[in-house]
Parts: C-alpha cells; sequence; structure tokens
C-alpha cells in the first residue's frame, strides 16, 4: 500500500469532545497519527501547557507567522486567531502518519480547497441539549462564552454537510473506534494507491510472457 500518510481534519461544535477523542485516539494508536499542535492568540485554560495544547502567542506573534507564511490555514473563532503551522505537518505526512487538525470550519475548507484529498470529519454530540450540557459541565468558561459558542454551533451546523463523515460523540469508546475505522478505511481508497496499482498492474502483464 502507499505510504505517504492522509491529512484529517477534525471540526465540531466546541464542547462536541473532539479534545477528549483525540486524546482517546492518540494514546489507543500514537504510532498511527500526529496531532498538529495550533497556534492561537487566546489565553491558556488552566491545565493547558504551552506547546502541548497549543503554541499560545501574542496577536503580534501571529500576524509574524502569516507574513512569513508560516501557516498552512488561520481563523479568527470568537475574538481569537487560530493557525496551523506548516512545517510539522509537512514533516509528519512524509514520514507516513496520519496528521489531525482539529480545526474549525472556515480553516476546514481553506484546507481542503488547498489539499482536495484531505478527509473531513465532523464531531457532534448526540443533541443540541446534549452539548449546552457538556459546554456547562466544563466549567472552562464564562456562561457569556458559552452563549457565544452556542451562537457559533449555529453557523457551524449549515456547514456539516461538506464533511465526509459524521461522528456521533455518544459513546467514547464506541466513537474513537469508529474514527479509527473511518480513517484506516480511507487508505484502501483506489486513489491513495495508485503507487500500488501501477506496480501490480506492470508486474501482470510481465507475467504474460
Ligand atoms: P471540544 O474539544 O470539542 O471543545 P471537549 O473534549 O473539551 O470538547 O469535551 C467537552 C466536555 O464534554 C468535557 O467536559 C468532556 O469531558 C465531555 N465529554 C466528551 N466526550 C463525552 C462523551 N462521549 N460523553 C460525555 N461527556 C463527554
Ligand atoms: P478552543 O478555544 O476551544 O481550543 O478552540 C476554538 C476553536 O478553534 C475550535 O473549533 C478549534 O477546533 C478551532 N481551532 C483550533 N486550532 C485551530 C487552527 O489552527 N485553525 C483553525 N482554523 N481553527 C482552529
Amino acid at each position: 500500500m502507499d505510504k505517504k500518510g492522509i491529512l484529517i481534519v477534525v471540526s465540531g461544535f466546541s464542547g462536541s469532545g473532539k479534545g477528549t477523542i483525540m486524546k482517546e485516539l492518540l494514546s489507543r494508536y500514537p504510532d498511527t497519527y500526529a496531532l498538529s499542535i495550533s497556534a492561537t492568540t487566546r489565553s491558556p485554560r488552566e491545565g493547558e501547557v504551552d506547546g502541548r495544547e497549543y503554541f499560545f502567542v501574542s496577536k503580534d506573534e501571529f500576524e509574524k507567522m502569516i507574513a512569513k507564511g508560516e501557516l498552512i490555514e488561520y481563523a479568527k473563532y470568537v475574538e481569537n486567531y487560530y493557525g496551523t503551522p506548516r512545517d510539522y505537518v509537512e514533516k509528519k505526512l512524509d514520514e507516513g502518519r496520519d496528521v489531525i487538525l482539529e480545526i474549525e470550519i472556515q480553516g476546514a475548507l481553506n484546507v481542503k480547497k488547498m489539499f482536495p484529498d484531505t478527509l473531513l470529519l465532523f464531531v457532534t454530540p448526540p443533541s443540541a441539549d446534549e452539548l449546552k450540557k457538556r459546554l456547562v459541565g466544563r466549567g472552562t468558561e464564562t456562561m457569556d462564552v458559552i452563549r457565544s459558542r452556542m451562537e457559533r454551533a449555529c453557523e457551524e451546523a449549515d456547514g456539516m454537510e461538506n464533511y465526509d463523515y459524521l461522528i456521533i460523540n455518544d459513546d467514547l469508546d464506541r466513537c474513537v473506534k469508529e474514527m479509527h475505522s473511518i480513517i484506516q478505511g480511507e487508505h484502501r481508497r483506489s486513489s491513495r494507491n495508485c503507487g500500488f496499482m501501477k506496480e501490480i498492474k506492470e508486474d501482470l502483464e510481465r507475467m504474460k510472457h
């Protein structure tokens, strides 16, 4: 099979459980996946570490990264900037790892335009009620920020149809297994295995004589 990694974008409403799923997927399959770490101008939440969840930078530093072409994509989300550093993504794909970008919808669509064979996955909780419960339950945002994020979820819901697969995060274990199967299935897509097909065709031709 062809060895280059797949670029995967995971989006979903804030509070849908993307972070939780990513953590679990990476701990189960550490050699298969690489999670891109974004740069952001938002402040760290309690427990977040610079260089682990995000590279936390000032607006000035962020603008310099844009100017130098160091970001594959970037977007503004509820008053803050978020962007994907280019170097890490390219390096890991070349090493044959599947690289996951956990980014919002504008960024996702930009990535798809630049790299059309990107796999787009959208994570959603089983219901809107459950989304609100999880956002409140996480306890990391004020009610004002939660309201903005619920409003943003309304806008993002309009873009769900652009994604290749919906991942319903109801039972976490089932959800992680399902995401892994979808990605591994994607490796078998014929268009991702041109090298293999060419080789077997040539071998078959040779064996005719
Ligand atoms: P996101 O990264 O999408 O903003 P998080 O991963 O921070 O979301 O999850 C939001 C909250 O929901 C967290 O408190 C998390 O523990 C909880 N959560 C995540 N997945 C599930 C699930 N399958 N069932 C119940 N609660 C969940
Ligand atoms: P949070 O503040 O909850 O960590 O993230 C807010 C939103 O920004 C989430 O939807 C997250 O997926 C998105 N995001 C994180 N990093 C990036 C990035 O590099 N680019 C884009 N476009 N969105 C990002």
